[in-house]
């Protein structure tokens, strides 16, 4: 028997296997990741400032570049354990209908009913929002699946959840909304006539269709307006990819398992969460100089932020009220076009991804949605899952570079992150198929307008 026929379709790991530890890279970053600035005084955030919008807890693990693990609290490994750990699949119909020498693996993370990883860092902020005895959180959602998974965490816990969803989502995605209320959350069109930047943004912008960081804003201010609220972010934070590192956790395990190791490792990148977690522990090993790998971050050309933003200190939302935070950007006044992949929008990119990126430790590539869709459409043909339209950023690359691996002749191992399934994606599946999507890519002129907004920080 060949050693390859050893290797399952699917690699799952024992109940006992499970890491039980998240993993935090920046304890392994020579150049650390620069410090979130008050806007105000430009002087590093304390603690004391971030935690009037952040739970207490959260805040420590934002502020902490030096712990390496995190014991994950029982009460979330419990919840984890309804569906994790995760599967990571050998596609080997894929490969066969490339014809490629590559092998191709794929971590899949839609295997619950928010559809995507949102939730590994879902049930962890609602558990320490629990824990310090707050009444609820308020957030932004712009695909919704982030909003999916905080409104299921937050009935977990019995916490309320206000979810402000950007307005174009909220149209057309109106199922997405309903799965939220059925959670019990209350979810409001951004931006909204309920908050005072809201309305800001509509009177300068009247029929804007909204965006992440006009969403941003207004739940911030949503929570800092009322006692017992904090504010909670799906992605882009620091403590977020400390929590997404258990998808790392997990595929490293899997892998060790089989004494696999991958050359390149792929994923989509919004504001960095999924792609942050599944690469940390093995940028660990990177960093450490004990093994070498190829990331690849994939973005979409309509919102390119490491591929053509400025690394700078900018605004995490619109309405300037969050703290600075240095990271590949478009400029917080970017609205990118309204293409289909909602939780790839964002205007900037986690900052320790992009330091990372700076630091020439990973690589990033911007892809069309076209062929992106067309990426989605084969692999659900042949691999049987319905991709989200986000995680067929890093399909697209991975066949990519299962590609070249057939020109050259070359055995790589790929790994990818599938982040999540795309059946309340159909209205841009739709589009698809009857032949009516369009790529739109920002001139450098369109680019200039977001830079021109960028805050002078020296
Ligand atoms: C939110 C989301 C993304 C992008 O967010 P990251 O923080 O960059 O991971 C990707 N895929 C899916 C399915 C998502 O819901």
């Amino acid at each position: 028997m060949s050693e390859e026929k050893k290797i399952p379709y699917k690699i799952y790991l024992e109940e006992h296997e499970m890491p039980t530890q998240w993993y935090n890279v920046r304890a392994d970053m020579k150049n650390k990741p620069a410090p979130l600035l008050n806007p105000g005084t430009l002087q590093p955030m304390t603690a004391e400032e971030l935690s009037g919008v952040f739970c207490d807890e959260l805040v420590k693990q934002e502020l902490d570049d030096t712990t390496a693990f995190f014991d994950i609290p029982q009460e979330i490994l419990d919840f984890y354990k309804m569906y994790r750990p995760s599967p990571l699949v050998r596609a080997y119909c894929l490969e066969k209908a490339l014809d490629t020498p590559a092998k191709i693996y794929y971590k899949f993370e839609g295997n619950n009913t928010s559809g995507s990883h949102k939730l590994n860092s879902a049930i962890a902020q609602a558990y320490y929002a629990k824990k310090q005895g707050l009444k609820g959180v308020t957030t932004e959602t712009g695909a919704g699946q982030w909003g999916t998974a905080l409104s299921m965490a937050c009935s977990y816990f019995g916490l309320d959840c206000k979810v402000y969803m950007v307005k174009c989502s909220y149209e057309q995605k109106p199922f997405r909304r309903e799965v939220m209320r059925t959670y019990g959350a209350n979810v409001t069109p951004s931006p909204s006539e309920t908050t005072n930047v809201g309305r800001k943004i509509l009177a300068a912008h009247p029929g804007t269709t909204g965006s992440l960081g006009c969403a941003i804003s207004e739940a911030v201010e949503d929570a800092t307006t009322h006692e017992g609220y904090r504010y909670v972010l799906g992605s882009v934070l620091a403590q977020v990819l400390l929590h997404q590192s258990i998808i790392g956790m997990e595929t490293k395990a899997a892998l060790d398992k089989y004494d696999i190791t991958p050359d390149i490792i792929i994923g989509c990148a919004g504001g960095g969460s999924n792609l942050g977690g599944l690469i940390s522990p093995f940028m660990g090993e990177k960093l450490r100089g004990e093994k070498d790998y190829r990331f690849i971050a994939v973005e979409p050309a309509s919102c390119p932020s490491m591929t053509r933003g400025k690394y700078a200190y900018d605004f995490c939302d619109t309405g300037m009220v969050c703290p600075l935070a240095k990271m590949y950007t478009l400029g917080s006044g970017f609205i990118p076009s309204a293409n289909h992949a909602g939780g790839l929008r964002y205007h900037g990119m986690s900052s320790i991804l992009s330091q990372l990126y700076d630091d020439g430790l990973m690589e990033a590539v911007s892809v069309e949605q076209t062929a992106v869709f067309e990426a989605a459409t084969k692999f659900a043909r042949v691999e049987g899952i319905l991709p989200a339209p986000e995680s067929s950023h890093a399909i697209k690359v991975a066949i990519d570079e299962a590609l070249k691996c057939k020109e050259t002749g070359e055995e790589k191992t790929i790994v990818f992150g599938l982040t999540g399934t795309g059946y309340f994606d159909m209205v841009a599946y739709e589009k698809y198929n009857n032949g009516e999507m369009s790529d739109y890519i920002p001139t450098d002129e369109d680019l200039a307008v977001g830079f021109a907004g960028l805050p002078k920080v020296d």
